[in-house]
């Protein structure tokens, strides 16, 4: 049957958003049902792109010409590499964003777009012929068709708010969430859970005292999150720093009965590495303190986003305790802190395309399956939206692979290992990390996204230029070589072997820079900024890809390791307490087995694997 539209998406967030776009991006004609196209963008928590392993995401996303990382480049207002004294492999780039510059410039992304639309409506019901998705059915009664659907419904699954004991529908504060979607996605027989999230309470920041706190700025190198972006578009402005105390924490053990999460009103998981100041207090009951980053929404907008305090306790307890901390003394709150519990779908019911194994045409993306987090989602969208699009062209399918990219460790994690809490990503979830980083995802997903057709004309010339460019420098660096004494008496310290180095093979070495090689070969001189800081991180992670290659390989070798009962994991150094406890607890029988378990990262694996050689031969 022929449809006018190829491909439905479900949902405006922040999966939706960019399913819509890359579907249309494929070729085919998309419409993206939302409730309100003014919540187009909308930032439910946070009001922060990317950061350690989310920044990789987002960059790949750019990479794929997706719309994410243009779109916080246009609403950044305190650019700031993380880790940036670390090597570029878990450095995540991360800025803090006006919330109404966010919401608009998406929103821009879905004006003028000929055969990507978007309709304001709700969507009560999926309509299905045998098992395969073919449209939707709106809460007035209208039915839409089309070849595939994706399905992004974030929190709004049945969402319930709960401050304290007060508890209330909603898809996030001010949203009603989708019941009637819900109750059908239970009665198809999907795999449903239930997960729970929150958020702290928003302040007026012309009641905070900011003159004893310690600020932190902008960098004064900004790194942006797009491969075609240029320079900062809006003011940066300065975060503040203050810190919980004593006073603070006794306020929240005293009130813990009345709060959402601990008295006993949500059933639903909660984020591990996002915790809610409750959870802080009373799981990290050793610390005095917890720092509280103060965190401007906007460069028109007084609201400030206290990240770190997160909470689900009533309101006259949420003023309390805002009220114990430095600078807070007299700050009003504007809208309380709360949390949400809500529906989302076993991801191990998914294909690699994100697409249900038992419902052929139906994809999700999104907190749907479990993940929390902007990027994340955006992430998915992207996958989603790109298969949908194929599936309804008929086209083949697309997948990414662990070692190529984050999105590829996202989406195999959770088809194959599933949640059991909200998932986020890190750097420590991917074994290939050190070629997996931010600033190579234009040299790995360029050119598929350009196979793909789905790249701006924009995008690909500028890829190839720079591509021409890095070519071009890297053979001309790769035929100029010298012999170690030419290159002692340059300053270079290289070791007396006789054998000639290139000056590509030169610029791997720790303290060796391009200026360096400027000063032994003048016309290395003309090379672009941009290019010679990509050659220096080309070269540098070159000798360490073939170490990883090893470690990965190692422990394929190793799957069927058997791990003893009585094995210290307490005591393997550089395994985080709370994996230790895990596998204490689990106790796996073997290497594999150990490594199916939910939260376990490649890099753990490695740790446990070396402290089990070192038994071995102690025991040997
Ligand atoms: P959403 O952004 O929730 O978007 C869902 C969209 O679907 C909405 O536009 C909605 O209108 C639309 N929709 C839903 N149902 C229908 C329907 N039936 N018909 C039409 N449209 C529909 N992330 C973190 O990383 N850290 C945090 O600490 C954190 N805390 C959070 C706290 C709260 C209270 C909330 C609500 C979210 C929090 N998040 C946090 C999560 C973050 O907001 C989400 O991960 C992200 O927004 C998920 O994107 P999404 O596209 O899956 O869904």
């Amino acid at each position: 049957m022929k449809h006018e539209i190829d491909v439905i998406v479900i949902g405006g967030g922040h999966a939706g958003a960019e399913a819509a776009q890359a579907s249309w991006r494929a070729g085919a004609r998309t419409l993206l049902v939302t409730h309100r196209f003014d919540r187009l963008g909308e930032m439910s928590c946070n009001p922060a792109i990317g950061g350690l392993g989310k920044g990789h995401l987002v960059r790949e996303i750019d990479a794929m010409d997706g719309v994410m990382g243009r779109v916080a480049d246009a609403a950044g207002i305190q650019f700031r590499l993380l880790n940036r004294r670390k090597g570029p492999a878990v450095q995540g780039p991360r800025t803090q964003a006006d919330r109404a510059l966010y919401r608009a410039a998406m929103q821009r992304e879905f004006t003028g777009t000929d055969g990507l639309t978007v309709l304001e409506a709700e969507v009560e019901d999926l309509i299905q012929k045998q098992e395969r998705a073919v449209g939707v059915r709106l809460s007035d009664g209208t039915q839409l068709r089309a070849a595939a659907v994706v399905l992004t419904t974030g929190t709004f699954l049945r969402g319930v708010i709960h401050i304290g004991d007060r508890k209330q529908p909603g898809g996030r504060m001010g949203d009603r969430p989708a019941n009637a979607l819900g109750q059908r996605i239970e009665a198809m027989g999907l795999p449903l859970g239930r997960l729970k999230t929150g958020t702290p309470p928003r302040l007026d920041g012309r009641s905070i005292d900011w003159s004893g706190l310690e600020m932190q700025p902008a960098d004064e190198e900004p790194v942006l999150f797009s491969f075609l972006s240029g320079a900062p578009v809006n003011r940066q402005v300065d975060c503040g720093i203050t810190h919980t105390n004593e006073r603070t924490h006794d306020i929240i053990r005293r009130n813990l009965d009345r709060s959402a999460m601990y008295g006993g009103h949500i059933d639903g998981v909660g984020p591990r590495y996002c915790p809610s100041i409750e959870d802080k207090v009373l799981r990290f009951s050793d610390k005095g303190a917890h720092q509280i980053f103060l965190e401007p929404e906007g460069l028109s907008d007084a609201t400030v986003y206290p990240n770190g305090i997160s909470t689900s306790l009533p309101v006259d307890v949420q003023e309390e305790y805002v009220r114990s901390i430095k600078g807070l003394e007299t700050a009003r709150i504007l809208q309380p802190g709360y949390a949400i519990e809500y529906d989302y779908v076993d991801p191990r019911a998914l294909r690699h395309t994100l697409e249900l194994k038992d419902c052929p045409g139906l994809f999700l993306a999104g907190q749907i399956n479990g993940t929390t987090g902007y990027e994340e989602a955006a992430a998915q969208g992207l996958v989603a939206g790109l298969n949908a699009a194929r599936l309804a062209l008929g086209q083949d399918i697309v997948t990414f692979d662990r070692a190529e990219a984050y999105i590829g460790v996202l989406v195999d994690d959770l088809v194959t290992r599933g949640v059991s809490e909200p998932y986020r990503m890190f750097t420590s979830r991917a074994e290939f990390r050190l070629s997996l980083r931010a600033d190579n995802a234009d040299q790995r997903l360029t050119p598929k996204a350009v196979d793909l057709g789905c790249v701006s004309e924009q995008r690909r010339t500028a890829f190839e230029r720079k591509m021409e460019a890095l070519a071009k420098a890297r053979n001309l660096s790769g035929v100029l070589s010298v012999t170690p004494s030419q290159a002692r008496a340059k300053g270079l310290a290289v070791n007396e072997d006789g054998q000639r180095r290139t000056a590509l093979e030169l610029l791997s070495y720790r303290d060796v820079s391009w200026a360096d090689l400027c000063d032994v070969w003048p016309e290395l001189g003309d090379v672009a900024e941009e290019i010679v800081a990509q050659l220096e991180r080309d070269a540098r992670y070159a000798g360490y890809l073939d170490r990883q290659a090893r470690d990965a390989a190692d422990l394929r070798k190793e799957e069927s390791t058997v791990l003893p009962q009585d094995f210290p994991y307490h005591s393997v150094h550089g395994l985080s307490s709370e994996l230790g406890e895990k596998l204490a607890r689990i106790r796996p029988e073997t290497l594999a087995q150990a490594g199916r378990i939910e939260g376990m990262t490649p890099a753990a694996l490695t740790l446990i694997l070396g402290e089990l050689r070192r038994h071995r031969r102690k025991s040997a």
